[in-house]
């Protein structure tokens, strides 16, 4: 019998065979799977689009589930209430968002053109250009494996914050305790968008940061901006073989954040005085440019390297094996820390691997 190759199911296009391969279509066959493993002891990988996914050359020697369910059910639509829309885990995010937009369903349209499905989003609050998904989810459904059972949690108790929930907190290399079935979405009926909070986003649309755009403009422009930097899925474009930012952006006591160069953007982070750093800015002054790790003798022999868009993205140049994109993520991280003192954390889930 012939193993599955993982890297054929990761954005990184890196990661070793699984022991055992499921894909597992509808929400029936994912609670199957899931017992089946979890009964016979075996350790358990879920895995759907594999964007925020590096898996070691190894590969994983347990069960891998797939979640690949597809399509949503509408259960309410009016002009006070807005959308409550039921989306399978394994629905294609991007192709949610086009939906959304084409539909007159606003709050979602600046997270256009994230890679992966759905049922990912709750699990680190997908976010960008000053959105993030917890400001939309009503309601996740999971299988509690714990449990047995299924559990919903409703938007408070999935304790949201950056690249973070209840549903990554309690998940253990790549094994959540906590499966997303189904997530429900509560969206405002309107062509307009959600105030953009995010300058560059504001100034690219001609609005002021705070007022709103139509949706379908936004989406256009955040699609054009993210492709700009390499973090749109492109087959033809080595820089988007990734998995999207490497590192999270530093939140650090006020003082910390002082001490650094007159030039660093500093956000506030929201809680007791905390500052929220930026990774990429903090790369490049550290002397790791756009394409550091392309040159033949560096450390991954230019099998990996920092994508030549953007500074936080690892890319896959063709060759690269997950070793070697984590030869160049300790290069990166031991360099910010030695510049600056400040430890970088990586974003996607490690399987088999320790940077
Ligand atoms: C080019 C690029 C750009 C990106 N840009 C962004 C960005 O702007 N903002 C952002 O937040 N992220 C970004 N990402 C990261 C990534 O796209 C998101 O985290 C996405 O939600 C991951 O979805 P996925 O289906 O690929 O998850 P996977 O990579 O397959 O899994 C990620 C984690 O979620 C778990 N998981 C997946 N499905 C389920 C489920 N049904 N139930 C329980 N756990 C599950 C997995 O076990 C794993 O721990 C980017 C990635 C790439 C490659």
């Amino acid at each position: 019998m012939t193993s599955t190759l993982l890297s054929q199911f990761t954005t990184a296009a890196v990661g070793g065979p699984a022991g055992t391969f499921i894909e597992a279509r509808t929400e029936a066959d994912i609670i199957d799977a899931v017992r089946t493993a979890d009964a016979a002891g075996e350790p358990l990988l879920i895995i759907s689009g594999g964007s925020n996914l590096l898996i070691s050359d190894d590969g994983f020697p347990g069960t891998v589930v797939r979640i690949a369910s597809e399509g949503f059910t509408v259960n309410a639509e009016d002009s006070c209430g807005g959308v409550a829309v039921v989306v399978q885990a394994g629905h294609n995010w991007d192709k949610l968002v086009e939906h959304a937009v084409l539909h007159a369903w606003s709050g979602i349209e600046a997270l256009a053109g994230i890679p992966g499905s759905t049922g990912a989003t709750p699990v680190q609050n997908v976010g960008a250009y000053g959105s993030d998904v917890s400001q939309t989810i009503a309601a996740v459904r999971t299988w509690d494996r714990e449990r047995n059972a299924v559990k919903t949690f409703t938007n408070s108790e999935l304790k949201f914050g950056y690249r973070d929930s209840i549903l990554k907190q309690t998940t253990i290399n790549g094994s959540p305790r906590y499966v997303v079935l189904t997530v429900e979405f509560q969206l405002p009926i309107g062509r307009m968008s959600a105030p953009i909070r995010y300058a560059e986003l504001a100034r690219s649309l001609g609005v002021e940061q705070g007022k709103r755009a139509y949706a379908t403009d936004v989406r256009r422009e955040v699609l054009r901006l993210r492709a700009s930097k390499g973090m749109v899925l492109d087959p033809a474009d080595r820089d988007t073989f990734s998995t999207g930012s490497f590192f999270t952006n530093p939140i650090v006591p006020a003082e910390v954040a002082e001490a650094l160069p007159e030039g660093a953007p500093r956000y506030p982070a929201g809680q007791d005085g905390l500052v929220k750093l930026s990774a990429a800015w903090l790369i490049d002054q550290a002397g790791f440019g756009k394409g550091f790790g392309l040159e033949p003798g560096s450390v991954s022999g230019g099998r990996a390297s920092l994508s030549t868009k953007h500074t936080l993205a690892i890319t896959n140049r063709g060759s690269a094996k997950a070793a070697d994109v984590v030869a160049v993520a300790r290069e990166v991280r031991a360099g910010v820390e030695r510049r600056f003192g400040i430890e970088l954390h990586p974003e996607p889930l490690l399987i088999g691997l320790e940077l």
